[in-house]
Order: C-alpha cells, then sequence, then structure tokens
C-alpha cells in the first residue's frame, strides 16, 4: 500500500515515539473483555498494541484512506470499525461499559470533550492526547489562570489527571504545540449534583463571558447579588476564582428560587 500522507484537516500527527505509545497502553490499562473505543486510530501505532490485548476494539475514523488501510491490517479481524465523524457518533450504539481512548484531532477537541458529559454514566475511563494547554485548562483549579468554562464542565463530571507532557517530536509531522496526556473518569455528585443540568452549563457560560469583568457584571441581568451571597459568592469576584461546588450551588439556589438564566 503506497504511503498515506498526513491530512491538516483531520488533524493527522502520527505517534511515532514507541515508549509514549507504551506509556499511553499502560495508563489505559486494557483487559481482554473490556469494550474499548479508539477514537482515530490513524496508521494504528495505538491500536495496534491495543488490539494486541483486546478480544474487540471498536475504532471511530472518518478519513476513507485510512479506514481502507485499516480493512488489510494482521489483525483486522479484531476491529469493529465505524467510519464517520465522532462528533456525530452516537456511544450509546456501544452496548456496555466502554473506556475510549485516542490521540484526538486537535482541532476538534473541544467541542468532543463537551459530548461525553451525556456518556459519563457508561465510561469506565477515557484517556486522551491532547494539546497541552487544553489539558492544563481541563485540570486547572479556581484561582488558577487556565481555570475557565471548560474546567467546570469538565471538573463537574470527571475527575482529571495530567499524566504525560509529551513534546512535538514524538509525532509525524511534529505539531506546533506540546501535547500531553489526560485520564478522565467519571466522578458525578463529587462537586454537588446541579439539579437542571442544562441550567447550570448556561449560568457557567454566561458567568464566563468575560472572564475580565466580576461575576456580579457577568450575571447582572438575571442573577442578584442577594443570591449571590446567599451561596457565599462575593459579588466582586472574577469568575475564574469560583469553584465548581460554588456553581452548581448557585444554579440550584437559582432553581428553588425561581431565577432562570
Ligand atoms: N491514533 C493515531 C496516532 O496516534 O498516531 C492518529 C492520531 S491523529 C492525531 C487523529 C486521527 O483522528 C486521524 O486518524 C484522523 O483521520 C482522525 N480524525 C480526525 N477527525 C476526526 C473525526 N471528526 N472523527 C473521527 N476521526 C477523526
Amino acid at each position: 500500500m503506497k504511503e498515506h500522507r498526513a491530512r491538516k484537516r483531520f488533524g493527522q500527527n502520527f505517534l511515532q515515539d514507541k515508549s509514549i505509545i507504551q506509556d499511553i497502553v499502560r495508563a489505559v490499562r486494557p483487559q481482554p473483555e473490556d469494550t474499548v473505543i479508539e477514537i482515530g486510530p490513524g496508521l494504528a501505532a495505538i491500536t495496534g498494541p491495543l488490539a494486541m490485548t483486546v478480544n474487540k476494539l471498536h475504532v471511530i475514523e472518518i478519513d476513507r484512506d485510512i479506514v481502507a488501510r485499516l480493512r488489510t491490517l494482521p489483525f483486522a479481524s479484531k476491529l469493529l470499525i465505524h467510519e464517520g465523524d465522532v462528533l456525530q457518533f452516537d456511544f450509546n450504539t456501544v452496548p456496555g461499559k466502554k473506556k475510549i481512548v485516542g490521540n484526538l484531532p486537535y482541532n476538534i477537541s473541544t467541542p468532543l470533550l463537551f459530548r461525553f458529559g451525556q456518556y459519563a454514566d457508561d465510561i469506565i475511563d477515557m484517556h486522551f492526547m491532547l494539546q497541552k494547554e487544553v489539558v492544563e485548562r481541563m485540570v486547572a483549579v479556581a484561582g488558577s489562570n487556565d481555570y475557565g468554562r471548560l474546567s467546570v464542565m469538565l471538573q463537574y463530571f470527571f475527575e482529571m489527571e495530567n499524566l504525560l507532557n509529551v513534546p512535538p517530536r514524538a509525532f509525524i509531522p511534529a505539531p506546533k504545540v506540546d501535547s500531553a496526556v489526560v485520564r478522565m473518569i467519571p466522578q458525578r455528585g463529587r462537586i454537588g449534583i446541579a439539579e437542571d443540568f442544562n441550567h447550570f452549563a448556561a449560568l457557567v457560560k454566561q458567568a464566563f463571558q468575560q472572564r475580565r469583568k466580576t461575576i456580579h457584571n457577568n450575571l447582572k441581568e438575571s442573577v442578584d447579588d442577594a443570591a449571590l451571597m446567599a451561596v457565599g459568592i462575593d459579588p466582586g469576584s472574577r469568575p475564574e476564582r469560583i469553584t465548581p461546588e460554588l456553581y452548581v450551588a448557585l444554579s440550584n439556589h437559582l432553581l428553588h428560587n425561581g431565577a432562570s438564566v
């Protein structure tokens, strides 16, 4: 088969560093009976070692040429290939509790991450290679520069850990940015339960509309200072100083008091 030319529009940066591939597979710890889904198998750098362990491996791949290659691999009979866009993929069509893995295309990583919350109850864990800067935002704690809407919305569903930093030279072609591998484990309830998730999500979005403004300013159209103070938020705080727990508490408080966002 002729050599595959990396396609920029599909975020194709192929992992070539064997020790990093090994570190990722070790972190995933796949067992033969596990339901494992790999997003974007590409030239099978991670797919190969995963397929050595598991009985069946689901892979989701958008690039037709790559799908054709996957079908010719020696372990192709182990693969359940879902050809198409992962942003449209309904993970509920794969039964059972899942482990999800991927060296993700960086151009779609944020919208993709936001989708996983809805599947959290059926996920064992997820391991993703992402832009380092995105991983830093995911795991950031309130008060730090990287903390924002992504941190709050993902920390609501998942406990996350930055496992490993990965330099550009680990890939071909080398990306312009550093990368990192993050582990995400569902932990809903750890920071409280939002009684109306959509209300909570809309509130957080509005709270971070303008980072440089105070929470009072960002929410002034819909939330009065008394409500902020009732849950222990200083109206003069910046949104990035407010913990995920307090956003959940504020959303629930507003619901109980008949306020919308
Ligand atoms: N896993 C391989 C590796 O580590 O070398 C490839 C990783 S590469 C960064 C991203 C992979 O995701 C590519 O194979 C690309 O074709 C695929 N991809 C890009 N956009 C996608 C999408 N929307 N849905 C499914 N796969 C996608």
